[in-house]
């Protein structure tokens, strides 16, 4: 039986990943932090097949203890601070877990199980204010935020690492991807968490965004830039490219995403449709959530992961959206 180590297994990619792994036949071992929510629920099921063990992307020591007890086949590095839009406020928390924390990662793989394969997560946020439209493995990065420079870091160290040790570590640059797990800070979930209260009548939320205050207020959400565009697909197809990135005969990296950029309004547009209702009423421009910076258009030209992996997306915008605007309306009407 394979074993793979997840980091940031109590995210949205862990959750999909997790269940991937699991369905075929590997010992997930899954490194969570002492203060990470309590997942047992929704990990319970898979009883002896999953293991956890407490690590910090901070403390290179609990990433070594890890590798050395559970001597991995695979590790999938999914652990970050992952909010681009808070990486200015978290600049250096950023750059230490994200950027470093890969780092260390590598050199405690390096030095105790040098033949594991290493799954890094990338992101399309590298890119930045792309050179070019859409965007492959050769497109040069121009990040545009804290998030996006770690990331940068990382991926350049995996690059290293890889051509100086000829250690086997793939990275996946992944576009956006969304899901009923996705954190609830994120863009997407605020817009069909939104939508569902609508339906429902909601006025004022009790889950709070970012700056503290409640997600709906006085009947609507705040957004940023509505104008932005993004290349969105559903997490569950996701994990499966980082899985087959594991696979090859050799490390490579690869853009994963859809082809497909919409602007936030048109995710507006889709999660109030598809209540049946004008999100025009329901969406505020606040400038606080707008970006110093901005990113984009990112949009993937997955071409090689389509030749080289065979990996193509499976669920549609319109399903995704409507997938994440039935989970809110399903939890909030058990709260009524
Ligand atoms: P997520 O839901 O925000 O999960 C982040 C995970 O990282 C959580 O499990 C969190 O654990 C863990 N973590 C944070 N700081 C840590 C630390 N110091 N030590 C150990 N664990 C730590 O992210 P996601 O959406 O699943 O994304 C997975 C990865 O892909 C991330 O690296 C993200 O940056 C990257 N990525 C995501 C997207 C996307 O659209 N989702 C696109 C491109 C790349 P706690 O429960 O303890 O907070």
């Amino acid at each position: 039986m394979a074993t793979a180590l997840i980091t940031g297994i109590t995210g949205q990619d862990g959750f999909y990943l997790t269940d991937l792994l699991i369905r075929k036949g590997y010992k997930v071992i899954g490194l969570r932090r002492k203060t990470s929510s309590d997942q047992a629920n929704i990990f319970s099921k898979y009883g002896k097949n999953i293991e956890f063990i407490y690590g910090d992307l901070l403390d290179t020591f609990s990433l070594a203890e890890a590798i050395k007890k559970h001597q991995p086949d695979e590790i999938y590095n999914l652990a970050s601070q992952s909010y681009p839009g808070e990486s200015w406020r978290l600049a250096i928390e950023t750059g230490e877990i994200t950027g470093l924390g890969a780092h260390r990662l590598f050199e405690a793989a390096r030095h105790i199980k040098p033949d594991c394969r290493v799954y890094q997560a990338s992101s399309s946020e590298m890119f930045g204010d792309p050179k070019q439209v859409p965007q492959n493995e050769s497109t040069p990065f121009n990040p545009m935020n804290p998030y996006a420079a770690s990331k940068v870091y990382a991926h350049n160290l995996a690059q290293i690492y890889r051509k100086s040790y000829n250690m086997f570590i793939s990275c996946g640059i992944l576009f956006n991807h969304e899901s009923p797990h996705r954190g609830m800070h994120f863009l997407t979930q605020k817009v069909t968490y939104g939508a569902a209260c609508a339906k429902l009548g909601i006025k004022n939320s009790t889950v709070l965004n970012e700056v503290g205050e409640p997600m709906v207020k006085d009947g609507k959400i705040a957004l940023g830039n509505l104008d932005s565009k993004r290349d969105w697909g559903y997490a569950a197809d996701y994990t499966e490219a980082m899985w087959l990135m594991l696979q090859q005969k050799q490390a490579e990296d690869f853009v994963i995403g859809t082809g497909q950029a919409r602007t936030i309004k048109q995710f507006c547009e889709e999660a109030f449709s598809f209540v049946g209702l004008k999100w025009e009423d329901y969406v505020m421009v606040d400038q606080r959530f707008v970006r110093p910076t901005e990113t984009g258009p990112t949009i993937a030209d997955a071409s090689r992961a389509r030749n080289i992996l065979g990996w193509k997306p499976n669920t549609s915008f319109t399903e995704m959206v409507g997938v994440m605007v039935n989970n809110h309306l399903n939890k909030l009407k058990t709260q009524l």
